[in-house]
């Protein structure tokens, strides 16, 4: 395949240097699209005695010199999404790399946000990068290949040791180069720019809320650095991942000159109460023909139930106002199955689709069951049910146009998400195929209840690994903010002393 790419670090052999097969358990437009892969890359790239290929799922060697994952030394996967857990596995099957450590010869370190429950791993993977992986991911690699089975490195938890890692977190002083490529998720010569890193509202279901915090802004010289680059590196739209990007200081002003020079360019999120006139008209300026709320939820009983206080009269009134500026539609985000959710609370959506659709403009819906997340006040809430989205799902499609998902995989993604070292069985024996009844039939093989799982009050075993600088006490506190429907202030109106600024 020939691929047009530009501002890579260099991957030149160094010397001596410990090579890394670097794996992202996705396609390649995903990989160039992900930033959190790409930034590792790129620090690994930059360690003097490092040299780290890209893997992805479209080919079975590197992307740099044609070489299987076997000729590296030191195997390290940045892993998204729970259902990319398994997708790896089957990856470094069909290479003939053994899964579960001891059988291999080549350590294998894991990291990204999939990760931060490291127990269905435990078995397969040598250590777990955890947090921001910037500043510590060469001094791993390093540690990992030298004194495999004694590192205990204080932000990389060495699962034989089981010593309690901190979560790492970044200044933000570093930036990935502004790699660009013909082909990514999210359209040809992007420019990916993480303008903040976390997010001060604490959603109640966002692993990346709660173990991201607090909340840190790039400067405006970085953000503007990182967009020239890009723009030198033959890009030729900008593309702004973060939790909040509206809320960083100096976002609107870089939009609005981004519109005045005609490059367009493109959010992940928008909250909801970002969206005034002005900022309707700075994105519209930009290209933008669409925008994009995530309620979660229309019922005002389940509003705090989430911590998210979006009004649906806003939404409908905010919906209005961009049709007048020429928006064509709305995508609005929604999720199922919170704690003490009804059928009715579907209705809730539909209504407020209706009342959406009577200002004139399209409203796209995806909608998705919420996955309990640890490390999250979410972490004890229950699996909705498969039967419960089947038919929240159909409600739903009846009145209204929605991308769903299907409750199976929710079911397994759960699974995973909160699962223990029996889970990491199931996964051993089950990652071929995704498929339910392959699933069902392993776990019976294999004698695991999985409704230990799915109930809500489970344990929570993945605190006594990791430490993400929120308090145990708050974690319960915030759990029982959602039973009795209260909401918690966002950091910037009220600290709620979480335990990671003040520890
Ligand atoms: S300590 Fe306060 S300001 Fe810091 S993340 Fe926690 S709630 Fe937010």
């Amino acid at each position: 395949m020939q691929r047009r790419e530009w501002g890579l670090p260099e991957t030149e052999a160094k010397p001596g240097a410990i090579r890394v097969a670097h794996v992202y358990p996705g396609s390649y437009e995903e990989a160039m699209a992900s930033l959190g892969y790409m930034t590792i890359f790129s620090k690994l790239n930059e360690a003097e005695d490092i040299v780290a290929h890209r893997f992805v799922l479209d080919s079975p060697f590197s992307l740099e010199e044609g070489t299987p994952l076997r000729s590296y030394d030191v195997i390290v996967a940045s892993i998204h999404f729970d259902l990319q857990i398994p997708l790896l596995l089957k990856y470094l099957a069909t290479q003939r790399i053994p899964l579960r450590k001891e059988e291999r010869e080549q350590p294998l370190i894991v990291g990204g946000p999939a990760t931060w429950n490291p127990l269905p791993l435990i078995n397969i993977a040598d250590a777990v990068s955890v947090g921001d992986g910037e500043d510590h991911i060469a001094d791993a690699v390093r540690g990992m290949l030298s004194e495999r089975k004694e590192w205990t490195h204080s932000n990389v938890l060495n699962t034989w040791v089981k010593n309690k890692a901190s979560f790492a977190r970044h200044d933000l002083s570093y930036r990935p180069p502004a790699i660009v490529t013909e082909k990514s998720a999210y359209g040809r010569k992007s420019i990916y720019v993480e303008p903040s890193r976390g997010c001060n509202f604490g959603c109640r279901f966002c692993l990346i809320g709660w173990t991201k915090r607090p909340r840190r802004d790039r400067k405006l010289s970085q953000i503007l650095d990182w967009i020239t680059e890009g723009l030198e590196n033959n890009g030729e739209k900008v593309y702004f991942f973060a939790s909040d990007i509206l809320g960083h200081p100096h976002i609107p002003k870089v939009l609005e000159i981004l519109g005045e020079l005609k490059i367009p360019f493109s959010l992940s999120s928008m909250r909801y109460d970002r969206l005034n006139d002005e900022m309707l008209d700075i994105l519209r300026e930009g290209g933008l023909r669409s925008i994009t709320v995530a309620p979660e939820v229309a019922s005002t009983r389940l509003k705090p139930v989430i911590n998210k206080p979006i009004p649906n009269e806003g939404i409908v009134e905010l919906a209005g106002r961009a049709k007048k500026k020429g928006f064509k539609s709305l995508k609005l985000y929604i999720m199922f199955g919170v704690p003490g959710e009804q059928e009715e609370d579907v209705n809730e959506i539909i209504k407020l689709v209706e009342a959406i659709k009577k200002t004139g403009i399209q409203v796209r819906v995806s909608a998705n069951p919420m996955i309990p997340k640890p490390h999250t006040p979410m972490q004890w809430a229950p699996f909705a049910g498969i039967d419960y989205i089947k038919r929240a799902n159909k409600l739903l499609e009846k009145s209204v146009r929605a991308n769903t998902m299907n409750p199976k995989r929710a079911f397994i993604q759960t699974l995973i998400s909160v699962g223990d070292e029996r889970i990491g069985d199931l996964l051993l024996h089950a990652y071929r195929d995704l498929n339910y009844a392959h699933w069902m039939g392993a776990a019976t093989r294999l004698n695991i209840d999985l409704s230990k799982y799915i109930r809500g009050g489970r344990e929570t075993p993945w605190r006594e690994l990791i430490d993400t600088g929120v308090t145990d006490e708050f974690l319960r506190r915030e759990w029982e903010k959602i039973q009795k429907g209260e909401y918690t202030s966002p950091c910037h109106e009220r600290c709620s002393l979480c335990g990671v600024c003040f520890p």
